[in-house]
């Protein structure tokens, strides 16, 4: 007699929850976001009252407003937002796409429907964090907890003057030498290759006290790629690590940039080790106040000194962390306040050329003639609307000097193998290759499989592969797959399989998956389709039984992502259950 298997999870009515509420969000059209808080001020808990008069201190604070946090659901869920600014004038954003989200955190991107601008919000659980950018306006929102945040409006003629001054030059620097080495990175570029470069942001205990850190650093990061993508650079960048510092800041930006630099002064000289460990290219520490708003190591800047250092109010929303690193890759500030031609004549910022000056580029500060400056957009100098060829060509230095700083510390080429480690005899495996490091682009993929069972005599191989098992031990070439990044596989016996990954510089690296094919027959399989299980599954799975169900007794193994309540009872094959087996949390 036939019988069916049927497991019951309350997973299933879980899930279905989740797509009800999904499907129901989608009617939400517009969504009015951080609506003004109505309670009393006097209620607020002393801590969040310190923050609020802590961020009215900040001289580029203009204006502050405490106002209720958005639901997150909610938010996510909206394709337009709609924002009153502090005049109470109201400004749509429209969602668009943004590679942003990540395990940890989502992400809302929408642009404005109306004049330049866009609204960048990351939800880490209920806190939110984010910039809107209107025109001449720029709004930050940090989480103040209880459902609150803070909402500030930010002066930015009050960054100019500090601003001029926000790198570190070497007098002796030898710039034509790095000018061919660019050629020849050039090149690569050419070939299709998309730097990322890795940066480690650390913070200190002033900082961490008054932000939520994790979602101004996601903030900052997603406004780096924002720029590149906004002037199709041809690079992109990623958070290695992020790490609070045990340090008392000075107030001198000098003092704590030389610092964070040293390796042995006996000052956050751990950050070192950390950088070799996560592959850092840049390391940018976040201090609560001080004499600057940024400062740079270097211009054009080499390993050494690939650091900086950002004030907490310019994180997001005046993209200082960018403008550092503009620095750091060899940018220069616009022509009228910087006229130097090295290391690159046409490598500085640019600035609207008409009175009044309404947007600068990254690299922009301000015009000196008539002392105007505007607000800094998500864009890099080019030529056309936002620069030219002789003198406000930014894009040009990143397309050539990126992949000299995400050298820095290549990431190892690393080759991963995903698929079953178990499969019933019988039955084929769907196995996936998963490279990173390297280039970053894979050029080709090359499949090899081996017979694992030692002295067992060879078995025809099922799946069309080979009409013969191969000796034992041997590797072979599995043609039919050459460049595919996923496979079916198949056979009646133990094996492994062996990916060779190429990388567009020709690098290659390798990998082994091995997998146990059913049968209690061989002894080891009693063991080893167990331990293939104890790794956690990615998703509710019943691996079916074994033997099959004509013998007395049969085996069957489930798999479970999470710790949740399962029943697996027995049916016969007119629906009658016959036995419960499990019923248990
Ligand atoms: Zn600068």
């Amino acid at each position: 007699m036939s019988k069916i298997i049927k497991l019951k999870s309350t997973f299933f009515i879980i899930a279905f929850i989740l797509i009800q509420l999904d499907l129901s969000g989608q009617v939400l059209s517009e969504y009015r976001i951080f609506t003004e808080f109505e309670g009393d001020e006097r209620s607020l808990t002393s801590d969040q009252q310190k923050i609020l008069r802590h961020f009215l201190d900040f001289e580029t604070t203009s204006d502050l407003r405490i106002v209720e946090s958005p639901s997150i659901n909610e938010l996510l869920l909206s394709e337009r937002v709609q924002f009153k600014d502090f005049l109470g004038d109201n400004y749509s954003f429209d969602k668009e796409k943004c590679k942003g989200n990540s395990d940890t955190y989502s992400v809302w991107y929408g642009t404005s429907e109306k004049g330049y601008g866009d609204m960048t919000l990351v939800a880490y659980d209920d806190r939110v964090t984010g910039t809107i950018y209107i025109d001449d306006q720029i709004y930050r929102t940090e989480p103040l907890s209880n459902n609150l945040n803070v909402l500030i409006l930010t002066d930015y003629s009050k960054f100019i003057p500090k601003d001029l001054s926000d790198y570190s030059e070497d007098s002796s620097a030898n710039y034509s030498e790095s000018n061919s080495d660019s050629e020849e990175e050039n090149v690569k570029a050419m070939y299709g290759n998309s730097p990322v470069i890795r940066i480690l942001m650390a913070y200190t205990p002033a900082f961490a006290a008054n932000h939520d850190e994790d979602g101004l650093i996601a903030t900052a990061i997603l406004e780096f790629n924002q720029s590149f993508v906004n002037s199709s650079a041809n690079v992109s960048v990623e958070l290695a690590y992020k790490r609070q510092v045990n340090y008392t800041e000075t107030g001198s930006f000098e003092t704590d940039l030389e610092r964070f630099i040293g390796t042995t002064d006996g000052y956050m000289d751990e950050i070192h080790n950390l950088r070799d460990q996560y592959y850092a290219d840049v390391c940018i520490l976040i201090l609560e106040t001080g004499n600057h708003y940024g400062l740079a190591g270097r211009i054009l800047a080499p390993k050494s000194r690939a650091f900086a250092v950002v004030r907490s109010d310019g994180v997001t929303g005046r993209y200082t962390p960018v403008h550092e690193l503009g620095h750091l890759i060899g940018a220069r500030h616009n022509i009228e306040v910087d006229n130097t031609m090295l290391p690159f004549p046409y490598g500085h910022g640019y600035i609207d050329p008409y009175s009044p000056c309404d947007w600068m580029t990254i690299m922009g500060v301000n015009d000196l003639k008539y002392n105007e400056f505007g607000v800094r957009r998500k864009q890099w100098s080019r030529p056309g609307y936002y620069g030219n060829t002789d003198t406000a060509y930014v894009v040009q230095v990143l397309n050539e000097e990126s992949y000299r700083v995400a050298n820095f510390y290549p990431v190892p080429f690393f080759v991963e193998i995903t698929g079953p480690t178990y499969l019933p005899s019988g039955e084929s495996g769907t196995f996936t290759v998963n490279p990173s490091g390297g280039s970053g682009t894979y050029t080709n993929y090359q499949w090899w499989y081996r017979n694992d069972e030692g002295s067992v005599p060879p078995k025809a191989v099922k799946g069309g592969v080979s009409p013969m098992a191969p000796p034992p031990g041997v590797w072979i070439y599995l043609s039919y797959y050459e460049g595919e990044k996923t496979i079916t596989f198949g056979p009646s016996y133990n094996f492994s399989l062996k990916c060779k990954v190429y990388d567009s510089d020709d690098n290659v690296a390798e990998n082994i998956h091995s997998v146990i094919v059913g049968g209690l027959a061989k002894g080891i399989a009693q063991q080893t389709p167990v331990a293939a299980i104890e790794a956690i599954p990615e998703q509710l799975t019943l691996i079916g039984n074994y033997p099959n169900p004509f013998n007395p007794t049969t085996s069957i193994k489930f798999g479970l992502p999470d710790a949740m309540s399962v029943e697996i009872s027995i049916y016969s094959i007119t629906g009658k259950k016959i036995s419960t087996l499990i019923r248990a949390s």
